[in-house]
């Protein structure tokens, strides 16, 4: 196999407190792997957190996927919008109750700045719900140059529970 095709590492983050939101990620863990050129090659455990920004809000089910992709940045996050929309998200306030978000985390170590797509996700740092799972699937992430754990300490105080599958 040529270097040109050889398929770049991603991670995807996955939301919902919506609509049996433990159904919604399964199906989009799912539909994740049937993307075209893609496949999933790992997936966390479901996780419980408590919402950022309006509290009065349910409670989260979050996961992290990682993926094998010859989309490129652009057209893979084209696609996973497209997914939210046939999990049919409403977008009503910032922050607010979703069927299903997904963020796309890391791409190939990709670092750039577009309202559209910045990577990696911006938010990575301050969230227990994305940094846990994502330790579960590669323990030896570095963020930064610094270990997924040494992020954990400043993010105890957030609510954050393995589910069972
Ligand atoms: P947050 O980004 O803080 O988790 P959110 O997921 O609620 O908030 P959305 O309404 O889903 O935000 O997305 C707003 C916009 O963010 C999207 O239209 C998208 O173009 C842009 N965006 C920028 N970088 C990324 C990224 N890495 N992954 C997904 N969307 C991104
Ligand atoms: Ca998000
Ligand atoms: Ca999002």
């Amino acid at each position: 196999m040529s270097e040109a095709s050889r398929p770049a590492l991603a991670y995807i983050g996955l939301g919902s407190n919506l609509e049996t939101p433990r159904e919604q990620l399964r199906r989009a863990l799912r539909s994740l792997d049937a993307l075209p050129l893609t496949q999933c090659v790992a997936r966390s455990s479901l996780y419980a957190s408590a919402p950022i920004g309006p509290q009065d809000q349910p409670d989260f089910v979050n996961a992290v996927a990682a993926i094998h992709t010859r989309l490129s940045p652009l057209a893979l996050l084209d696609q996973l919008q497209a997914l939210e929309q046939r999990h049919r998200r409403v977008r009503r306030r910032h922050w607010g109750p979703r069927t299903l978000d997904l963020d796309l985390l890391w791409y190939a170590g990709l670092a750039q700045y577009h309202p559209r797509l910045t990577l990696p996700h911006p938010q990575m740092p301050y969230r227990r719900f994305v940094l846990e799972p994502l330790a579960e699937i590669a323990p030896d992430f570095t963020l930064a140059d610094r270990p997924l754990a040494s992020y954990l300490p400043a993010l105890a105080d957030q609510p954050l529970h393995r589910l069972d599958d």
